[in-house]
């Protein structure tokens, strides 16, 4: 019989490389995942880019710079002991107005701090040696930056829980968590209740909502913003070798509109930053009238439009408009435009906000009498799931 039970909630890619983290360091201890969907990967997981980075943009000392380096070579050891797919095609991140380069400068910098393996600065001529159709003033080639299939590296991650003797119940829900008066945790999921001895929430679009039920907050609050894509039709999709990124708005947590192979084939542009209008809003015109005033009053998200009104607005053109969309994109890949290209798609990504307007940047773990709650873990917390998961369960056998 197991000495302990961990329970977690969201079998996402964070959540399921926690439970499989568990059944390596804590022998004796079962883990039993509990998830909404009827199916593994479901949110996030499933609608992302597909990008392992390499941590170029990272504050250095952050969770993300560290996590995200580490995560990166676990996760290519583990995809290549497995047979999954891992791709290093590189990627360039390219500037091409002179106001850019300074911006460009800061993140060769912080790149050399966190570690990126490979990277090489480049001059105009040098862009087209690596992406020939790609233009540019100056431009960072991350040559091991490379691409994968989320879903399946959860799925595996699943199956290694399942072979250590844990359980995952889909399609069961937490919609309740009551402290035991004899220590532990009762978590009531699709209408039965279990017992486990710790708790791990990692709810992705619901961090907020589950963290109210183990604890006595909802912040920072989770905010979605859709990411809309499209895909290259066949005819161009050859024109991009690898990945090519813009020189990113450091005010935003997102890296801007990019061009990814995919590693089923094909080339996609994307994603952009919409506010959605639900948590799970992956259909633009989907509407939660509830969610919206739960935005709404929250401080929060007034003091975000204050700042940002101008930038959501036209985030919102771009997403109406196919030519509004393609105009970045177009800077650094002329040759792609409105005809060549289709509607792919969304995710909606988890984005915490603090009380004050500012949207949460690095990775964010509350810990507290048995529970740990993961409150924001937005890109690159694919890349780091595995780094993410020994850092929370190092910190489980430290007690904390
Ligand atoms: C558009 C987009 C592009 C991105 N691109 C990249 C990229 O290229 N590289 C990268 O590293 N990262 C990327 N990310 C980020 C990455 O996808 C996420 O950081 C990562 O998937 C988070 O995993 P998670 O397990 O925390 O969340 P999720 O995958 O969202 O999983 C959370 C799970 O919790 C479940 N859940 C919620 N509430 C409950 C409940 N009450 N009971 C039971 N289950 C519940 C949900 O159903 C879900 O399955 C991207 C994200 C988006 C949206």
């Amino acid at each position: 019989m197991a000495d302990e039970t961990v329970g977690i909630v969201g079998a996402g890619i964070v959540g399921l490389a926690v439970g499989r983290e568990i059944t390596l360091r804590r022998p004796g201890t079962s883990v039993v995942v509990f998830e909404k969907e009827d199916s593994i990967g479901a949110h996030q997981t499933g609608h992302n880019s597909g990008v392992v980075h390499a941590g170029i943009y990272y504050a250095p000392g952050s969770l993300k710079a560290r996590l995200c380096t580490r995560g990166r070579s676990m996760l290519r050891e583990y995809c290549v002991e497995r047979g999954l797919p891992y791709e290093e095609c590189g990627k360039l991140v390219v500037a091409v107005t002179p106001g850019e380069l300074p911006r460009l400068e800061r993140l060769a910098s912080l790149a050399e701090v966190n570690g990126v393996p490979g990277l090489r600065r480049l001059v105009a001529s040098g862009i087209t040696d690596v992406e020939p159709h790609a233009l540019g003033l100056a431009a960072l080639h991350s040559p091991r930056t490379a691409i994968t299939d989320f879903v399946r590296i959860a799925e595996e991650f699943g199956r290694d829980i399942v072979s250590a003797g844990g359980e995952i119940l889909l399609g069961r829900g937490v919609t309740a968590v009551h402290r035991e008066r004899r220590g532990g945790l009762r978590v009531v999921a699709g209408g039965h209740a279990e017992s486990v001895s710790r708790l791990v929430v990692c709810a992705g679009l619901h961090a907020d909502r589950v963290g109210r039920l183990v604890s006595d907050t909802a912040e920072p609050r989770i905010v979605p913003f859709r990411g809309e894509y499209m895909r290259v039709r066949a005819s161009k999709a050859g024109l991009v070798r690898g990945m090519i990124y813009p020189v990113p708005d450091p005010r935003y947590p997102f890296l801007g509109v990019h061009f990814t192979r995919r590693v089923g084939g094909g080339l996609e542009v994307g994603p952009n930053a919409v506010p959605a209008m639900a948590r799970e809003g992956y259909q633009r015109w989907r509407v939660d009238p509830r969610e919206l005033l739960r935005i709404a009053s929250w401080p929060g998200s007034g003091r975000l439009v204050a700042r940002h009104w101008r930038t959501g607005l036209r985030e919102m053109r771009g997403s109406l408009s196919v030519r509004a969309y393609l105009r970045d994109a177009r800077r650094y890949v002329p040759d792609i435009g409105p005809a060549d290209v289709v509607r792919a798609g969304a995710g909606v990504r988890a984005q915490a906000l603090d009380r004050d307007g500012t949207l949460v940047d690095d990775f964010r773990v509350h810990r507290l009498g048995g529970v740990t709650v993961v409150r924001n873990a937005p890109s690159p917390a694919a890349t780091s799931s595995m780094a993410i998961a020994e850092h929370i369960v190092t910190a489980m056998g430290r007690g904390d």
